[in-house]
């Protein structure tokens, strides 16, 4: 069984930022990218608020530059999923892809969180016809036609001006009076002509054909019921963290993401520690998630060094 000191599990901001510095300190990490190569912000179009990049940048680029930098100082970046964790003991087993099975000295453990859904039928149902969870990934089939985007938060407006400039008619259904989302971000909704926010609206069904998604019926908190027309149903309703493999291990609040010891990365198992969305349900930005990546190796590091 292949012997590691330090294995790494997600490719987002925080993974790849583990990855620099435990390869800086000599660790030899091995990093697994999970199921989304490059984490959540390869689905997004431009990053202007990661520092560094005065312009702007695409979000695969940037998780290009972090990956490639992470191989400049020697991690070794390795594709696939870690489907089975035994955390009861060191070296802790993993098993990749369901078969390949690594000891692990210590655990950074990465793995971001995913998009959530309304858990209508007619979503799944219609999941991959007309409703996604990534407007960038799928806005561009819906070039010229109406849509909708789910949510009021800083994502969904972001979606929603992104599909904007390519769709001719884009419905916010939005649950309350408002939008949770930051000023500049609401600003820039109101500030689209072909943005329509419809507050207090919730989706009953997505509806469709047997070529997908012809609409959504919307009931108002009043109880009026409203149809409107669209080919694609974007949500954009926030995240679950990816720790199912860590449940009744590790400790999880009661979302489901990990606990850590103040400001540091160290979850209840000594030896494993968290980095990036999985434990931060607060700040979930790419720059925090960096900076989690970083105390994670310094943490990963100082233990091993304890433990010799
Ligand atoms: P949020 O949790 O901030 O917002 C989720 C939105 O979805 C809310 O409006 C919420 O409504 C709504 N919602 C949740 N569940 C349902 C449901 N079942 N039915 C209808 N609506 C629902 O998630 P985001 O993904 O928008 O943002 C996550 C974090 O990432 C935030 O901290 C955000 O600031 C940050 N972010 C920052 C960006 C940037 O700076 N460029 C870009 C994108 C995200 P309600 O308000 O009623 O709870």
């Amino acid at each position: 069984m292949e012997h590691v000191k330090c294995l790494i599990i997600g490719s987002g901001p925080a993974g790849f930022t583990a990855a620099i510095y435990a390869s800086r300190a000599n660790l030899d990490p091995v990093l697994y990218e999970g199921i989304e190569p490059g984490g959540q912000l390869t689905t997004t179009t431009e990053i202007e608020n990661f520092p560094g990049y005065p312009e702007g940048i695409d979000g695969s680029a940037m998780m290009n530059d972090l990956r490639r930098q992470a191989a400049r100082f020697g991690a070794d970046i390795r594709s696939g999923i870690v489907t089975e964790a035994d955390l009861s003991s060191r070296p802790f087993r993993l098993k990749i892809d369901g078969g390949k099975e690594i000891a692990a000295e210590t655990l950074i453990v990465a793995t971001g969180a995913t998009a959530r859904y309304l858990g209508l039928p007619s979503e799944t149902k219609y999941r991959g016809m007309g409703v996604s969870a990534c407007a960038t990934c799928d806005g561009f089939f819906y070039r010229k036609q109406d849509v909708a985007v789910v949510g009021g938060g800083d994502t969904a407006c972001e979606e929603a001006t992104y599909l904007a400039s390519i769709c001719r008619h884009v419905y916010m259904i939005v649950r309350k009076p408002f939008l949770r989302a930051s000023k500049a971000m609401q600003e820039r909704v109101f500030a689209t002509p072909n943005i329509e926010v419809l507050f207090e609206h919730n989706t009953v069904e997505v509806l469709g054909d047997d070529d997908g998604v012809t609409g959504a019926l919307l009931r108002r908190n009043d109880g009026e019921e409203r149809t409107i027309d669209i080919t694609g149903f974007f949500l954009a309703i926030g995240h679950h963290p990816n720790t199912d493999l860590f449940k009744g291990q590790l400790e999880l609040d009661d979302e489901g993401y990990i606990k850590v010891a103040g400001a540091t990365s160290k979850t209840n198992v000594e030896g494993v520690f968290a980095a990036g969305d999985v434990k931060d349900p607060q700040y979930r930005q790419a720059i925090t998630a960096a900076g989690s990546g970083c105390i994670a190796a310094i943490d990963c590091e100082r233990f091993l060094l304890a433990q010799k």
